[in-house]
């Protein structure tokens, strides 16, 4: 009864299986494998008639060959000879399957094999890499893409900021980056130079040469002035046959020194087709506080005096020297806030007065327009002193006398060098620089902020009053 249990259990199982006894050779190795048993489920899923198999070997069934042969053989053998279980899985080409198949040990010479179909999951692993590779292919295409987009972004860039026949920077380039250097110069307290330089009588290597040629020379020019200087000073090609070198952490000395360079190299140099060729140079040092522009034109002013000089030299800012180092362009400062509205409203207009006097210096204005703007920024000078001593009494400031001291001395220490610059003893950039740097910006900067923390805590009483 458990016998026919079992030979039907065996039979109508839904798992494919298969029974085989091992045929050994002369040396005791397994060759071929007879078909002892096998199922409906194995039928089906191989496709084959039981009967055509039952009692005949491998070789038999399959004179030709069979599909995974090796492989096939070296498992049964495994699973005779060292009695282990494996498990392999191998296509079927004539019934387009992916077949598993476990091959264990049953007794001696007699193995088993359970069948799987497991073409679904091939399918389903072949589709996932399909779509991997799908997706990788997509994340290159996008690399490629972005990696195109950065050199084209990079190619506009530079085209905005670089001059085509040179590759230097280009005077785009150098309205947006240099007031960074000019910040950086003066937090760090550093000098701050530039060389403007302008080929003499280019215009005659055009209609001499031709432009094809003219453009050779500026290139080579920009060449050997770039070989001339070293990090971190920098050329730019402002236009034309102009070029300006900015030199950071440089004074003026240094920067004559390497005007001097390329000057000498430049007038040495022997141009292929032209010949030589020169320049001339205009250096200025920036002042700390001194916008773009003065000191631009500071430089250009000196090119345009060594033009003026013969060409072929080069000349420093002669306004250098003249200022005293009085800052151009004073920008009002947070710390300068004294927390009273009229104080605050007096000084900012006071500042832009000496922004105007230091303009009216720069511009080299007629002597007549010079003595009208001083004594504008006197008068408000002097109502400036009466209305901030007024304040002061009102705020209960204790140093109220000592500050209206100090405004006396300075007011008659003005009039004084007022007096000698109109007799002739004095130079007006001395006239100027104290009416700038001693009466406006430095008296706010160091008399003026005694009184701050008393003018702004009454503001604050003030102010907390109103609510
Ligand atoms: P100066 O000594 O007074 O500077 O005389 P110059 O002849 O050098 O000056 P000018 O400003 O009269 O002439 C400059 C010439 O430079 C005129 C212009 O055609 C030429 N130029 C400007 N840009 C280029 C360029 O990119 N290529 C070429 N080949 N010539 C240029
Ligand atoms: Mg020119
Ligand atoms: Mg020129």
């Amino acid at each position: 009864m458990k016998e026919r249990c079992f030979q039907e259990f065996f039979k109508k199982s839904p798992i494919a299986y298969s029974c085989h006894r091992a045929i050994f050779d002369n040396e005791g190795i397994p060759y071929d494998y007879e078909y002892l048993l096998l199922n409906e489920a194995f039928e089906d899923l191989l496709k084959i008639q039981g009967t055509d198999l039952i009692n005949k070997t491998f070789y038999q069934v399959f004179p030709e060959g069979w599909e995974g042969e090796e492989q096939w053989k070296e498992l049964l053998q495994n699973a005779v000879v060292n009695y282990t279980s494996t498990q392999f899985d191998i296509h079927r080409e004539s019934i387009q399957k992916w077949i598993r198949v476990l091959v264990f040990p049953l007794c001696r010479e007699i193995i088993g094999c359970i069948y799987h179909d497991v073409t679904t999951e091939y399918a389903l692993n072949k589709e996932t890499q399909k779509l991997e590779m799908e997706l990788f292919r997509n994340n290159r295409s996008l690399l490629e893409l972005t990696k195109k987009l950065e050199q084209k972004n990079k190619m506009l860039n530079d085209l905005a900021i670089k001059d085509e026949l040179t590759g230097l920077y280009n005077r785009h380039f150098l309205d947006q980056w240099i007031e960074k250097e000019m910040s950086r110069a003066d937090r760090d307290h550093q000098p701050l130079s530039m060389i403007i330089f302008d080929l003499d009588h280019f215009k005659r290597v055009n209609d001499i040469w031709g432009h094809p040629v003219g453009d050779e020379v500026l290139k080579e020019t920009a060449n050997l002035a770039n070989s001339l200087i070293c990090d971190p000073d920098f050329l730019v090609r402002l236009g034309g046959e102009e070029f300006v070198i900015i030199m950071p952490g440089s004074s003026i000395q240094r920067a004559l020194a390497v005007a001097e360079t390329i000057r000498q190299t430049l007038e040495k140099y022997k141009y292929p087709i032209i010949g030589h060729l020169t320049a001339s140079f205009g250096v200025a040092e920036r002042m700390e506080l001194e916008s773009y522009y003065s000191w631009y034109k500071r430089s250009d002013k000196a090119m345009y005096r060594a033009k003026e000089g013969g060409r072929n030299r080069v000349y420093r800012s002669e306004d250098q020297d003249r200022l005293l180092n009085a800052p151009v362009n004073i920008k009002w400062k947070a710390e300068w806030e004294s927390g009273n509205h009229m104080i605050d409203e007096q000084h900012r207009e006071l500042v832009e007065s000496a922004n105007s006097l230091l303009y009216l210096f720069l511009a080299e204005s007629e002597k007549g327009k010079i003595m009208p703007a001083v004594d504008k920024v006197l008068d408000r000078i002097i109502k400036h002193f009466h209305d901030e001593e007024q304040i002061l009494v009102e705020t209960g400031y204790p140093d109220y006398e000592k500050h209206a001291e100090i405004h006396k001395t300075l007011l008659d220490k003005v009039f004084q060098f007022k007096k000698s610059y109109q007799a002739g003893d004095l130079k007006l950039s001395e006239l100027f620089s104290f009416i700038v740097n001693d009466l406006i910006i430095g008296h706010i900067q160091n008399a003026d902020t005694e009184f701050f923390p008393y003018t702004q805590t009454k503001a604050l009483e003030l102010n907390n009053a109103s609510y």
